[in-house]
Order: C-alpha cells, then sequence, then structure tokens
C-alpha cells in the first residue's frame, strides 16, 4: 500500500544534479521535497561521493533550506565501510582514497594498512591524491590475492566547470595492471546500494521511487533492483541521450518541481 493512495510511499534521490548544483539547490527541489515528507512520504539521499561523509551531505542540505539528518543520507563510503565491517570483519584494508575516507574507516574500526604485502581486502574510491605509490600497493595485494572492492563506478565526476576523473578510471588502472576485475561495487547502481537504501527506508521496491539524473547510476539501480525511476533533466542527462540508453526511466521530468504531481499529490 502506497501513503493516502499515492503512488509511492518512499524516494531514493541522488544529491548532485538532482537537487542542487555547486552550492545552490535546483528550481523547485526544496519545495518538492517539503511537500513529499509533509505528506508522508519517506526521503533517502544517495550519493556515489564518498570524499564526504552522510554527516557533511546532511549539513549540506540544511544548509541550502532541506531538513536532514546523517540517517537522511546514504554515501558509497558509508556503505564500503558497512560491507567491510560485515563481510570481512577484521581484515587487513589497503585504501585508495582520501584522507576523508580514511578517517571514516578508521572511525568504523576498520584496520587500514599502507603496504600490499599485507593486505585482505584493497578498497578503490574517488581518490584526489592518487599517485603511483598507491597504484602500485594496491597492484601488489591485488596480485597477491587480496579482494577488490570499490566504492563507486563513475569515470567521471562533475565540477562547476567540467568534470574531473572518478573512481572508474582508477578501478580501471589496476584491472589493466593486476589482470584482475573488480568484484564488488557498493554504489550506485549495485544491488548492495539497492538493498541499503530500502532497508533504510523500511520500504519495498514496488513502492520506492528513484529520482537521479544520470541514466548509468541512478536509472540503471533502479532498472536493475525493480524500483521506477524518474529521470530528471536537471544535471548531465539530456532528451538526447535517453533515446540511446541501455536502461530506460520510468518517467523523465525536467525538474523536482514535477515530482509531487509525479508521486500523485494534487496541490
Ligand atoms: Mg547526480
Amino acid at each position: 500500500m502506497t501513503v493516502a493512495g499515492l503512488r509511492y510511499r518512499a524516494v531514493v534521490s541522488d544529491l548532485d544534479g538532482t537537487v542542487y548544483r555547486g552550492n545552490r539547490a535546483l528550481p523547485g527541489a526544496v519545495d518538492a521535497l517539503a511537500r513529499l515528507r509533509t505528506a508522508g512520504i519517506r526521503v533517502l539521499f544517495v550519493s556515489n561521493n564518498p570524499t564526504r561523509t552522510a554527516a557533511a551531505y546532511a549539513e549540506r542540505l540544511r544548509h541550502l533550506g532541506v531538513p536532514a539528518q546523517p540517517a537522511d543520507v546514504l554515501t558509497s563510503g558509508g556503505l564500503v565501510a558497512d560491507w567491510l565491517v560485515t563481510e570481512m570483519p577484521g581484515a587487513r584494508v589497503l585504501l585508495v582514497g582520501e584522507p576523508s575516507l580514511h578517517a571514516e574507516l578508521a572511525g568504523r574500526g576498520v584496520d587500514l594498512v599502507d603496504s600490499g604485502h599485507n593486505a585482505d581486502v584493497v578498497v578503490v574510491s574517488f581518490d584526489r591524491t592518487f599517485d603511483y605509490r598507491k597504484w602500485r600497493e594496491a597492484f601488489r595485494a591485488l596480485r597477491s590475492g587480496a579482494r577488490f572492492v570499490a566504492t563507486n563506478p563513475d569515470p567521471t565526476c562533475p565540477i562547476a566547470d567540467g568534470e574531473v576523473p572518478d573512481c572508474g578510471g582508477i578501478i580501471a588502472a589496476l584491472e589493466a595492471t593486476a589482470g584482475r576485475q573488480v568484484e564488488v561495487v557498493v554504489g550506485k547502481p549495485s544491488s548492495v546500494m539497492a538493498r541499503a537504501a530500502l532497508d533504510r527506508l523500511q520500504s519495498a521496491a514496488h513502492e520506492t521511487l528513484v529520482v537521479g539524473d544520470r541514466l548509468e547510476t541512478d536509472v540503471r539501480l533502479g532498472a536493475r533492483n525493480g524500483l521506477d525511476t524518474a529521470l530528471v533533466l536537471t544535471g548531465v542527462t539530456n532528451h538526447a541521450d535517453i533515446h540511446t540508453a541501455r536502461d530506460q526511466p520510468t518517467f523523465v521530468i525536467d525538474s523536482l518541481a514535477t515530482l509531487p504531481a509525479l508521486v500523485g499529490l494534487t496541490n
């Protein structure tokens, strides 16, 4: 059953390009999210960017006028910490990542090591401090049989004036050199992210809508995991991209302003 006859009882919302761009909320987003919540629809924000914590994202949302607590946000960094703690408790982890993710994992009790000679698992993430030493140690660990895990598959990350290389490129560098394929990528569009989001929302796939601006992550997250999707055109995707996409969105909307009507709210 949906909330009061509405089409969905919960929404999984992307952040960058969907709710805001840079330091500005996108048109209609703040009001639309408030209306959903007033109607009893739960909203969970998800990001593939592992360089900020859920608490940092919540603070940013509040600053833009969207009430949010850390529990309202799932990041690929938080998810990889959960994965390590539950799937490989006590494992020695070689992280290819930024200091913020290093601190987040250490804060969860993860045993972080510097050398590829004694790592049980390599965790690769968006890392603007990536260098030859990290590459070499991760390569050594993978050649020695360590497991190969990553936060997110994105080849690039949007910034104010274009894009920068993201985790997908570092995964590719390691795959090419170590001769191994990444085993687990926890961020969108994986089932790890979908399960964690539905768990957090206490909602079933068929009663939950994914909203986001990227076909390969947001729309695919829904398409692969049984959730409807609304592709929003305020970010990286335009109408022309949709025709050739492997995964088709359930809905296409110009901005989040349309979202309340889409879920069935009339005023
Ligand atoms: Mg986005």
